[in-house]
């Protein structure tokens, strides 16, 4: 299931950063997009411009180089090796996705 937001201001309070992102609806996504997003991605409006959510696993940082320490792990990671990241790209426009 996806999901769209549109990301406000963006505060930092004790070096926490905070999104302000507000949940739209898809008709208003559709209309902000100029086409119709699919529905099963979750998208983003940052700054005006329509972004997308990758996520990848990468060697976690808390507890050392590479995967060669997989298994041990630490508490960040929940004693994978490896943490979960996630972050907006904007989403260029291709030809597939016109009408
Ligand atoms: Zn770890």
């Amino acid at each position: 299931m996806g999901s769209v937001i549109v990301r406000g201001e963006t505060t930092i309070v004790d070096q926490m950063i905070y999104h302000d992102d507000q949940p739209i609806t898809w008709e208003d996504a559709d209309a902000r997009a100029g086409r119709r997003l699919d529905r099963r991605r979750a998208w983003a409006f940052v700054e005006g411009t329509l972004c997308t959510s990758i996520s990848w696993t990468q060697a976690c940082s808390g507890c050392g180089y590479g995967f060669e320490d997989r298994g041990s792990g630490c508490s960040e990671c929940g004693h994978h090796g490896v943490t979960r990241e996630a972050m907006w790209v904007p989403e260029p426009m291709t030809s597939k996705d016109l009408p």
